[in-house]
């Protein structure tokens, strides 16, 4: 009969995609339903990003780019990595992706064999665990919290094993919100060093820090050659369906990668890249206003949320409040369901995100301040 190839059969798909569809029904019942189940953000891309794309078709710029990406923009990037990052490469180190996401895809399937390990620091975004096991390796789950108490070089020598060859390392991180510090990265950076690991760098939320400082590990001394970084338009510029990404590494790591891009889709579509060209020219304080938007939300979900009990510090980065559900039930995915179904409001349990998020549920507030401002209505009628 037909078979399938064995390589995908530990692969999963994230359950988000249930919460997304069951939310959809219960809208198409004429149910009211706060959606803080999502990861995008609810600003339109800005017109001019849009009309550069527009000028592109018209243009005819409808042929095949460098599989690589277009070279003002690969330069566009060099740039802006070198004045933001403090990452200092050539064009020819730097590839456009079809988003963050085969940025990171491309980077597992570099760097692991059947039979590595990776450290992935925990809870991690669901498709992680999903991509190194599609590249036939084993995830080690390093926590975080624990890492960042008891010091974060200890906590990554505990978890290593002697067939570890690489370590996802995502700040700021999703669905926590943590920030990794300057001396934390250099803890990493120092492991690596000294055990000769890759770095896989996913900055996806580099532009949405509230508190302390972005560090790109990569900046730090010895570790561009040892480090892919993984970057997305996605949330920055509110692209997320454009899907536009990109990744930044030196030799071998650019051979192999190209050869994914390559053979997997032959590059970004080139409208597209002219879009993303035009991004690159938005002001810092264009990008800095925006930030203070998400950080008002911030504000507002958290102060609800500890109001009603579900504990939570304010997150110092990305978009995501990541409280303690044991005010409703110990088992994220029981009090994600009572949530839904008793107070109509949706969030992501945090066992998705690896053993380390179990007890916690993910909020997502990326979204109006009214839209939030409800939620916290909605939890205060539900623990009454
Ligand atoms: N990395 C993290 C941590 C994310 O949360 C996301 C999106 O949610 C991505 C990478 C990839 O985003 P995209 O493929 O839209 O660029």
């Amino acid at each position: 009969g037909i078979r399938l190839a064995k390589r995908l059969d530990e692969v999963g798909f994230s359950d988000i995609v249930q919460i997304r569809n069951k939310v959809m029904s219960m809208r198409a019942e004429g149910l009211q339903v706060h959606a803080l189940h999502g990861g995008e953000p609810f600003f339109e891309t800005p017109d001019d990003i849009k009309f550069a794309a527009v000028r592109a078709l018209v243009a005819n710029q409808t042929h095949y780019a460098p599989s690589s990406g277009l070279p003002p923009l690969r330069q566009a990037l060099v740039d802006k990595l070198a004045f933001k990052n403090s990452i200092q490469v050539t064009a020819d180190e730097v590839l456009v992706t079809v988003g963050g996401s085969q940025a990171l895809y491309g980077a597992f399937q570099s760097v692991l064999d059947p039979g590595d390990d990776a450290l992935v620091f925990s809870p991690y975004w669901t498709p992680i665990g999903d991509l190194v096991t599609g590249a036939q390796a084993r995830p080690l789950s390093v926590p975080t919290i624990t890492a960042r108490r008891n010091g974060v070089r200890k906590t990554l020598e505990q978890f290593s094993t002697p067939r570890v060859r690489a370590i996802y390392y995502n700040t700021p991180q999703n669905p926590s919100g943590l920030v990794f510090t300057r001396s934390e990265a250099e803890e990493v950076a120092a492991f690596a060093r000294e055990r000769d690991l890759i770095v896989i760098a996913d900055e996806a939320y580099e532009d949405l820090v509230y508190d302390g400082e972005h560090v790109s590990i990569a900046s730090l001394p010895g570790m561009l050659e040892r480090t892919i970084t993984c970057f997305t338009f996605s949330k920055t510029y509110a692209m997320t369906g454009w899907r536009a990404g990109y990744a930044v590494a030196k030799e071998p790591f650019m051979t192999a990668l190209r050869k994914i891009i390559l053979y997997s889709t032959n590059g970004v579509a080139t409208p597209v890249q002219h879009a993303m060209l035009q991004a690159l020219t938005t002001s810092e304080s264009v990008i800095g206003a925006r930030r203070e938007e998400y950080r008002k939300r911030r504000d507002i979900l958290i102060a609800g949320l500890n109001d009603v009990g579900l504990e939570c510090d304010p997150p110092a980065g990305a978009f995501y409040a990541f409280p303690l559900t044991e005010k409703i039930d110990k088992n994220s995915r029981k009090a994600a369901q009572i949530l839904l179904e008793k107070a109509h409001i949706a969030t992501i349990p945090g066992s998705v995100f690896g053993a380390q998020g179990e007890g916690h549920l993910r909020f997502g507030y990326a979204i109006p301040v009214k839209e939030i401002e409800n939620c916290v209505e909605a939890l205060r009628a539900f623990f009454r």
